[in-house]
């Protein structure tokens, strides 16, 4: 097993992979920029080390000094948390002609997964159900209009290298078609440097259903059910479920047996996200996230497992934990993301915590780096806690994250906390009655 490893990220993130290396005995290096040298991760790492100023391009994102930081450090792994430079293929090679351990999946499924079209592609040989689409890259506005005119408007532009649901335009009719093209390429290429677009077919009414998998690299994998993340505001998730209310067991075990069959044949190492929007009975893969997830904690509340203790074990080489069969869904765990924003026009409220109470009692978790005196840097991600509720059902789940919500102070600056707290009082998410559109059509009724 390792001696130490280096977390190259920093928030929440930072201090869940810290607690998982320290429950295994191993020490902890923090690389921060200049603005986060009093944050939680770093007070309680064993070491710590400053990468760059503030913005993430000179100190999260830069690959030199982060390098530097483990030869210093002697630190043996680099775990990369999610963002960052947890989906760079090149960084993963980086880490490993340095002789230190990645901890996350081989470089050539980072690189196959972060290509959308390549990932599609993978994915059908793979065994898994599509979005009806274009068969690769659009390279003529003839090719586009007859693809379009087969799978039915409206259609979805996508970029390749897409990512946060930037790049993404949705086509009413064959008129607007060339001009919704042009607009998505031109946003991917600011945005990822890589024009390249694909055509999906704009599915009306879905839910967001994504299955946690893990894989030891060698021609083993397990799935670990799935989380239902439809709850979303602009692309972007804002609380999460496990299990979904709307999947039977029957259903889990038939697409999660696909799904790790499927990463067993890639011989995919570490954990990964398969997701896929879910209508009218049935799965259409999107795409695969090559990393930990924000929203990991609600399937680790269902299951009894540590994925980052998972993570750490099968990058030193050790097997799956768990097989298939050990593997049992009990329960239901509700995870709210909680952001330095206005509850009601989700405006950036970054500042000096001057109050902090975290709530507690049973089956009660915060993932967070707050602190009283702690100030958030308005540099990064809102993101500044999660909360993650288990309850023996999805109703007695409910019941004790309106406690805990109720219980919990960020004083300060505003947060995202009276939003969870209505969401929790509405019938149809009450009723688990709810697609990816519902939250926005809830936004815009309720101003
Ligand atoms: P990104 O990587 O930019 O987040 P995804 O492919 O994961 O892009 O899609 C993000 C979200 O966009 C999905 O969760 C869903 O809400 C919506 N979406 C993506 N593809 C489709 C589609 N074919 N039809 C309808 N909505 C879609």
């Amino acid at each position: 097993m390792f001696n130490k490893i280096l977390i190259a990220n920093r928030g929440e993130i930072a201090l869940r992979v810290h607690r998982a290396a320290h429950e295994m005995g191993i020490k902890t290096v923090a690389v921060h920029s200049t603005a986060d040298a009093d944050a939680m991760h770093v007070r309680l790492a064993d070491e710590a080390v400053c990468i760059g100023p503030p913005s993430a391009t000179d100190s999260y994102l830069n690959i030199p000094n982060i390098i530097a930081a483990a030869e210093i450090t002697h630190a043996d792994a680099i775990h990369p948390g999610y963002g960052f430079l947890s989906e760079n293929a090149r960084f993963a090679e980086i880490v490993e002609l340095h002789k230190l351990v990645w901890i996350g999946p081989k470089p050539e499924h980072i690189r196959i997964m972060g290509d959308k079209v390549e990932a599609k592609r993978t994915a059908a040989g793979l065994g898994l159900p599509l979005v009806p689409g274009s068969d690769g890259p659009i390279t003529s506005i003839d090719e586009a209009l007859k693809v379009a005119d087969e799978i039915g408007y409206p259609v979805l532009v996508k970029a390749a290298a897409g990512g946060g649901g930037r790049g993404m335009k949705v086509v009413p009719d064959a008129a607007s078609l060339e001009t919704l093209i042009a607009q998505a390429r031109s946003e991917a290429k600011s945005a990822f440097g890589d024009d390249t677009v694909y055509l999906e077919k704009y599915l009306g009414n879905p839910r967001h259903i994504e299955f946690q998998v893990f894989g030891d690299g060698n021609g083993h994998a397990v799935h670990m059910g799935e989380r239902d993340c439809s709850l979303q505001r602009r692309h972007q998730k804002v609380l999460e479920e496990a299990p979904s209310p709307v999947i039977s067991a029957a259903q889990r075990d038939e697409m999660g047996g696909i799904v790790a069959n499927a990463m067993a044949k890639l011989g995919y190492r570490g954990a990964g996200t398969i997701e896929f929007l879910y209508e009218e009975g049935r799965f259409y893969f999107i795409e695969m996230n090559t990393r930990l997830q924000v929203e990991h904690p609600v399937t680790e509340m269902v299951t009894g497992l540590d994925l980052v203790r998972e993570q750490i074990r099968v990058a030193a080489g050790e097997p799956l934990s768990v097989t298939q069969d050990q593997i049992e869904f009990r329960g239901h765990a509700i995870e709210c993301r909680i952001n330095a924003e206005d509850p009601r026009s989700f405006a950036p409220s970054p500042g000096k915590v001057t109050d902090y109470h975290a709530p507690g009692g049973l089956h009660v978790r915060v993932d967070s780096g707050l602190y009283t005196g702690y100030n958030v840097p308005p540099y990064y991600d809102s993101l500044v806690s999660k909360l993650i509720v288990y309850g023996s059902d999805r109703e007695g789940c409910i019941r004790r994250l309106r406690r805990a919500l109720e219980e919990y102070v960020i004083g300060g600056f505003k947060t995202t906390i009276p939003l969870h707290q209505a969401l929790l009082e509405d019938p149809e998410f009450l009723s688990g009655d709810y697609t990816i559109k519902w939250l926005e059509e809830w936004l815009a009724k309720d101003t």
